[in-house]
């Protein structure tokens, strides 16, 4: 595509939903750009999260908030097929067992549930695979911009979209009837910025990650399947799926143990324990606010026993006493049901924050509250993940296929 062709749709994020759009759009003859300011540790390469966050593509039941944009079960599951047959992961989810529609709470007792998914998990030559394979089918076919979208402001019918580009500093204006919002977690308000309206979305995850220097601490959890998730009241644990190496990345001023890159030549195994919250945006902004209060979090050493929360960590100060008392509860619990070994060496990883700011749609759409501009992916608030992402990228150029179709 040449830079003076005119653009149908520009994409603002390259990760899965991004990606996934615009192989889409490019397949039916569109006019593409996408933007992507990638990652500071991705190097340049598109694929947002997707590297850094476990590279575990979770199957159904797991993203069933995609189903009120599909429409029906059948049409989910085909556009699951769809997807899966472009990230080139069919054969290693036909080894998986993907049994659709299983959607199964089992009591392990104590007022905890286990809840399980079929999952892929890839290996980091295997996600690196990946991106570079989506990142070919894309760059012959359509613009690709390696710079920060800075403003979206109207003009007439279209938008034009100030993109500051990394090699040249230079900001260049893009202008669309379109855009696809797919910046994902990392977004800057600029949507909210052109004036549109933000949903609630679900809760904000907040807690710790605990590194366990021998993978028989977790052995009974990892039992349970690779992707368990065990949930007490509002805790639930998260990622338990591989081990790996912690990857911080940047909230506010603190660094968060959030993602795990998978890397099997690790002998520690994580998982995070984590409450869920329900005002995001006003909780999110306390915790910041609070490690302004304590500057210098003291970092955790190896230890042995349960840990007492309140009293090794600043926790409480961090995320409030009644959340801390929660996950102190839910701590216990995993020790209780023999699921964690608190007996073996650890060290605490925190404050982990799984958080996803700036949702845009609402209801059975991808479209925003501001004309032509949809928000997929993470973006969205459909549904979170990386096989979530890429189905709602690709969902979302069906829809506006139809739309100007019709
Ligand atoms: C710590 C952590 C752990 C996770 N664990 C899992 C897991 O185990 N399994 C799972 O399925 N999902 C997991 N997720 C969720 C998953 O990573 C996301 O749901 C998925 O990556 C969302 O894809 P996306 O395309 O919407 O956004 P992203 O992957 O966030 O991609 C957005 C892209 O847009 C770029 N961007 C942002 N702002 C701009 C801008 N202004 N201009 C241009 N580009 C911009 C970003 O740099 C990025 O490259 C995890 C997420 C996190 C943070």
């Amino acid at each position: 595509m040449k830079t003076s062709d005119p653009i149908d749709v520009i994409i603002l994020g390259g990760g899965l939903s991004g990606l996934m759009a615009a192989i889409r759009l490019i397949r039916q003859g569109k006019k593409v750009t996408v933007v992507d300011n990638s990652l500071p540790e991705a190097g340049g390469k598109l694929g947002g999260f997707a590297k850094f966050s476990g590279a575990k593509f979770s199957l159904p039941p797991a993203g069933m908030g995609l189903l009120t944009l599909a429409g029906t079960k059948e049409r989910l599951h085909q556009k699951i097929d769809e997807v899966i047959e472009i990230l080139g992961i069919g054969s290693l989810a036909k080894h998986s067992s993907f049994e659709r529609g299983a959607d199964e709470e089992i009591y392990l007792g104590l007022d905890t549930e286990l809840r399980s998914y079929n999952s892929i998990v890839l290996s980091p030559p295997q996600i690196d695979d990946l991106l570079a394979r989506l990142t070919t089918l894309i760059s012959d076919s359509c613009q690709l911009i390696r710079g920060k979208a800075e403003s979206i402001s109207p003009n007439e019918q279209s938008w034009v979209v100030a993109v500051r580009e990394i090699d040249s500093n230079l900001t260049l204006n893009f202008t669309a009837k379109t855009i696809f919002y797919a910046a994902g977690r990392l977004e800057s308000k600029i949507l909210t910025n052109a004036g549109a309206e933000e949903y609630p979305g679900k809760g904000l995850d907040v807690g710790f990650r605990v590194e366990f220097m021998q993978r028989e601490s977790v052995g009974a959890l990892r039992d349970l399947g690779p992707d368990a998730k065990i949930m007490h009241k509002s805790a639930r644990t998260f990622c338990l799926n591989s081990p790996g190496e912690i990857f911080y990345y940047k909230y506010g001023n603190m660094d968060i143990p959030g993602g795990v890159v998978a890397n099997d030549n690790v002998n520690t195994a994580n998982v995070g324990i984590l409450s869920r919250i329900k005002d995001k945006e006003k909780s999110g902004r306390e915790i910041v606010d609070n490690y302004a209060k304590i500057r210098n979090l003291p970092k955790s050493g190896v230890q042995t026993g349960r840990p007492d929360l309140c009293a090794d960590l600043p926790l409480s100060i961090l995320l409030g006493e009644k959340i801390t008392k929660e996950l102190q509860e839910f701590t216990n619990i995993l020790g209780d049901l023999h699921l964690i070994n608190w007996d073996l060496p650890f060290r605490i990883h925190y404050p982990l924050i799984d958080w996803y700011w700036g949702t845009y749609c609402s209801g059975p759409s991808h479209k925003t509250s501001l004309r032509g501009i949809y928000a997929l992916g993470d973006s969205a608030g459909h549904a979170r993940g990386l096989l979530q992402a890429a189905i709602s990228g690709w969902l979302a150029s069906e829809e506006y296929l139809s739309e100007i179709n019709h």
